[in-house]
Order: C-alpha cells, then sequence, then structure tokens
C-alpha cells in the first residue's frame, strides 16, 4: 500500500486556530516535514503530539523530494507543514507536490489559516475577485514597476511585505495610486497587536509613522480595485488623445505619452495606436 503526502495548515499567530483535523493527521502520519524543525516542536508539543520532524526547506525540497516520493511508495504517510498558515502559499512544497501529483500519490489538503484570506475577509476591500501576487520584490526598482503594472487592475491585489520594507511600499504605492485608492494593512493577524487597518494611502503612512511600532510586524498589504469610472474616463481621454500625438510624435513615441497621462498600459497604448 503506497502512503500518502498530507499538505496541513498551521496557525497563522493563535494557536487555537488549529483545525481537528490537522491534529489527527499529525497525529496519525510517520513523518511530519517542516521548514523550521525548532519552530515546529513548539507547536507538535502544544498540540501533545511526539513525532519525527524533518526539515524540509526552500534550500533543501528539491534534494529531498525523491527520498520522500520513495517514502510515500514504501507506504508511508506524510504531513507536510511549514512556519505558519499553508504550505506553498510563499512556502516551501510546489515542487514536491507536484512531483508527487506526476507519480501518480495521493495528495490530500488539509485546509486552514492562510494570512492572505484572513486578511481579505476582514479588509472591507471587494473580494468577489483578488489577484495574490506573493512577497513585493525587495529592490525599488522591480517593485515599482509591479505596482505600476497593477494600475488597471479591476481586482483587489494581495502582497505580502516585510516590515524593513513597510514603509518605503507605502511610499512607492503613493506615489504611483495617488491619494485616491483605498489601501488596506493587515498586521500581525490572529496575534495579540492584530491590526487591521483600510484607508487612503496618506492615512495609512500617517499610521505607520506616528509610532515606529507600527512598523513591526507581520503585514499583508490589500490594494482596492481602479474605480470602472476611472477606467472608463481613461479610456475616453486615450480616444481623443492618441490620434492627435500620434499625428504629432509616431506611434511609438504617442503611445508612451499618453500611457503616462492616463495610466492605460504602454503595449495596449501602441496596439491601439498601430490601429488607428
Ligand atoms: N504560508 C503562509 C500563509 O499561508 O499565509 C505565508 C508564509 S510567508 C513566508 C510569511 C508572510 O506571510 C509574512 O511575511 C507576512 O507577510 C504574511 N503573514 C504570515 N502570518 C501573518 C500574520 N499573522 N499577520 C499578517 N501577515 C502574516
Amino acid at each position: 500500500m503506497t502512503g500518502t503526502l498530507f499538505i496541513v495548515a498551521t496557525p497563522i499567530g493563535n494557536l487555537d486556530d488549529i483545525t481537528f483535523r490537522a491534529v489527527q493527521v499529525l497525529k496519525s502520519v510517520d513523518i511530519v516535514l517542516a521548514e523550521n524543525t525548532r519552530h515546529s516542536k513548539k507547536l507538535l508539543l502544544h498540540l501533545d503530539i511526539l513525532k519525527t520532524i524533518r526539515a524540509f526547506h526552500e534550500h533543501n525540497e528539491r534534494e529531498k523530494t525523491k527520498a520522500i516520493i520513495g517514502e510515500i511508495r514504501s507506504g508511508k504517510s506524510i504531513a507536510l507543514i511549514s512556519d505558519a498558515g499553508t504550505p506553498l502559499i510563499s512556502d516551501p512544497g510546489y515542487f514536491l507536490v507536484a512531483q508527487a501529483k506526476k507519480e501518480g500519490l495521493k495528495v490530500v489538503p488539509i485546509p486552514g489559516p492562510t494570512a492572505l484570506i484572513t486578511a481579505l475577509s476582514a479588509s472591507g476591500l471587494a473580494s468577489d475577485s483578488f489577484t495574490f501576487l506573493g512577497f513585493l520584490p525587495s529592490k525599488q526598482t522591480a517593485r515599482v514597476k509591479l505596482l505600476k503594472s497593477l494600475v488597471g487592475r479591476t481586482e483587489t491585489s494581495i502582497f505580502y511585505e516585510s516590515p524593513k520594507r513597510i514603509l518605503a511600499t507605502l511610499t512607492d504605492m503613493h506615489s504611483i495610486y495617488g491619494d485616491s485608492r483605498e489601501v488596506c494593512l493587515a498586521k500581525e493577524l490572529t496575534k495579540v497587536f492584530e491590526t487591521i487597518q483600510t484607508g487612503s494611502i496618506p492615512n495609512l503612512i500617517d499610521y505607520l509613522t506616528i509610532d515606529q511600532n507600527h512598523q513591526k510586524g507581520e503585514f499583508v498589504i490589500l490594494i482596492s480595485a481602479t474605480d470602472k469610472i476611472d477606467i472608463a474616463e481613461a479610456e475616453t481621454q486615450l480616444n481623443s488623445l492618441l490620434p492627435i500625438l500620434c499625428a504629432e510624435l509616431g506611434a511609438s513615441k504617442a503611445a508612451k505619452l499618453a500611457s503616462k497621462i492616463t495610466g492605460i498600459d504602454k503595449k495596449q497604448c501602441y496596439k491601439r495606436a498601430l490601429d488607428l
């Protein structure tokens, strides 16, 4: 009989946020794979579970996968957990799960907390459609490029951000999105200092700078969708601007300038310019 690979979600702060099923599975498996064995040992001790815990992290995931698959084939059941929340969500496990699926092994998810959904559920921002982009790039140039590419998005955008860069990121967001866009900062979710602030970017910058402690902890950032009226206005502006700019500057320069003025993606402006 082949074993099973369980993908088990664990708390993102409050240890009571573990499901009965997660506890049952962690008790029943032969091996627990964890990012940080010391950290996960504390969780298992809290749950009265004595189990072999093996290190499984981004630096050894590829190297360990073959042996783990072999163990599952030989009948062992294995649970993968991460330091917090759902494995594979900005955490290791993708390579292992992809290989296990390719080899026809049983992969069973044990659902539970994940910071992005916890934040979204209490943010007050539209939750019918959203994009999760993981951690924002740490380098400013790449971060600004990514944030700019999201200007016209019609769904909520969600990111993880380090406390080291939270203020710099909000400042970049302000220069790109201005004062009107609603943003939510969800900090230390399910923990003692949980704070979920939704407001304009200048208000959130004030919140972060008024007390240095406000910049500490774990953060999820959510950006509201572009207002559909704004998009319609930008389209109208583009329709009237583009022919004039094209006549003076040619398609490429016109598209660049039109994109700057309207906020509509440069490639889209260029395509429209060529179609004129
Ligand atoms: N696997 C996790 C999940 O399911 O959400 C995410 C792991 S990722 C390595 C860690 C990042 O998630 C943190 O830097 C932070 O951005 C976010 N995060 C995790 N726990 C959080 C919490 N309690 N409050 C706010 N953000 C949290």
